[in-house]
């Protein structure tokens, strides 16, 4: 601990404000203003100590830029202000408050905040309605989510919602929860995703104390279940999920479920719980179409507030087809790209960058540059062994050969140490939920793409 007294706190908090303060002055002058707004003005130096600077960001995109591009800015900056050689570390503070005098000039994404309750439900600020294109892939959704809104519980119960990977069903499910919040904040509802059921649930399991757990679920006024094709085959995590389903919709209290199928399609999950999640509406949601694609492009751009040549909007809308995701992730390499060239616009988008084609990656390329990053043998990446870490290295290992090699689950369980397809399906999911859910994945494995 570096603070001892609450004397010497208020000293050191008041000395680490100045040395920011000036630090954060001498990066105005060598950045672009529109790069300081967005990237400097909201950090915050909240540890310093042994030369080690400990600065906090809104979020983990802040963060990760502030590290991929301007590390050595803000450590020439900062060495000047102490005359020190410094290690500078950037972490997420997502309830970090910074006054600025013109937070006009910043980012909308940034200025956001969520709605307020004092209940934990998970919802991510991002994901409102406002922020939600809707469009002929969408629409269907989009109105049954009004009605949802309107009349909860009563409107449709359960809703789920499918879709393949990409296509805005989090998000979606999410900016209901949000729009339910606004109308009464008092609402208990629940985000998670069905692997969070499954993991609280085996725990509670172990520790022979599963009333807490069951309390937990089965008191709330709304659940918002994400890929709840993850139990599937898991005959205690569907029988405990059934219980909780039915306490809550006997009580006319919301269920929304996502999942990349259709229920009656879900391999191995019980029929009374197909049959429960048909028993209100099914809706899918598709890829977007050019219209939409273009009209998400505009949308992401503003969010980001930076511009787009019509011209460039138009090429990326012809060309990003992939998924919602994708044309978010080359958004903003673009929008980086520009604001490090001192530009406030998107242009000259070449073919080059369009990612409409895939690296041609071999599997072997991708197994190796995996072990390097996650410090490992490749001989152990491809092994049996069940240590924590390696299992986890070889469950991104998996997704990645599947998203970014297409490679079949077969291929890849052969490759991968002789599993059988199942498995390498488990660890897709598994990765595939994480990658939706919480940004350190999406954050790492984003990274570790970066460097195929
Ligand atoms: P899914 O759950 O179907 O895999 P997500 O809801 O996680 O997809 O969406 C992926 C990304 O695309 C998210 O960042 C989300 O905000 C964005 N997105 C998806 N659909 C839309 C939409 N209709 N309008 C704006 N952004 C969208
Ligand atoms: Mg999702």
């Amino acid at each position: 601990m570096w603070i001892t007294t609450p004397v010497f706190e208020v000293y050191i908090t008041m000395d680490i404000e100045r040395l920011w303060k000036n630090t954060q002055e001498e990066l105005k002058v060598v950045m672009a203003p529109a790069v300081f707004q967005t990237f400097v003005a909201k950090t915050q130096l909240v540890v310093y100590k042994d030369n080690h600077a400990t600065i906090a960001c809104h979020n983990a995109y802040l963060a990760d830029i502030n590290l991929k591009r301007y590390y050595s800015l803000f450590k020439s900056a900062f060495d000047n202000q102490t005359k020190l050689d410094n290690i500078l570390e950037f972490i997420v503070q997502e309830n970090l408050k910074i006054e600025t005098k013109d937070s006009s000039a910043s980012a909308p994404l940034l200025n956001y905040q969520a709605p307020k309750s004092n209940y934990s439900h998970n919802l991510h600020p991002k994901y409102t309605l406002e922020n939600l294109v809707v469009g002929n892939s969408n629409n269907f959704a989009y109105a049954a989510a009004q009605a949802i809104i309107a009349n909860p519980g009563l409107a449709y119960n359960p809703f789920f919602i499918w879709g393949g990977v990409g296509v805005g069903k989090t998000h979606l499910m999410q900016a209901i929860g949000h729009e339910l919040l606004k109308k009464n904040p008092d609402l208990k509802i629940k985000y998670f995703p069905a692997e969070t059921f499954g993991n609280e649930l085996i725990s509670a399991l172990k520790s022979k104390n599963i009333n807490p757990f069951k309390d937990k679920y089965r008191n709330l006024d709304c659940i918002l279940v994400d890929d709840i094709q993850f139990i599937a085959g898991k005959e205690y995590i569907q029988e405990e999920f059934f219980h909780t389903f039915n306490a809550l919709h006997m009580n006319g209290k919301q269920v929304i479920l996502t999942s990349d199928r259709k229920p009656s399609d879900i391999d191995r999950l019980e029929d009374r719980l197909v049959s429960r999640f048909m028993g209100g509406l099914t809706v899918d949601i598709q890829l977007p179409d050019y219209e939409m694609r273009l009209a998400i492009i505009n949308q992401k751009v503003e969010e980001k507030n930076i511009q787009i040549t019509k011209e460039a909007a138009s090429y990326l809308a012809e060309h990003l087809t992939s998924n919602i995701r994708d044309i978010e992730g080359k958004l903003q390499e673009l929008a980086i790209q520009s604001l490090s060239q001192n530009k406030k616009i998107i242009d000259n988008v070449s073919l080059e960058m369009a990612p409409s084609s895939k690296k041609n990656l071999s599997p072997r390329h991708v197994i190796s540059v995996c072990a390097k990053f996650f410090n490992i043998k490749t001989g152990d990446l491809c092994g049996t062994s069940r240590k924590k870490d390696l299992i986890v290295a070889r469950h991104i290992t998996a997704y990645l050969l599947l998203t970014e090699v297409d490679l079949p689950l077969k291929e890849v369980g052969y490759l991968l140490g002789g599993k059988d397809h199942t498995s390498i399906m488990h660890a897709r999911d598994k990765i595939h939920t994480e990658f939706s859910t919480n940004p350190q994945t999406r954050l790492l494995i984003e990274r570790l793409k970066s460097t195929f």
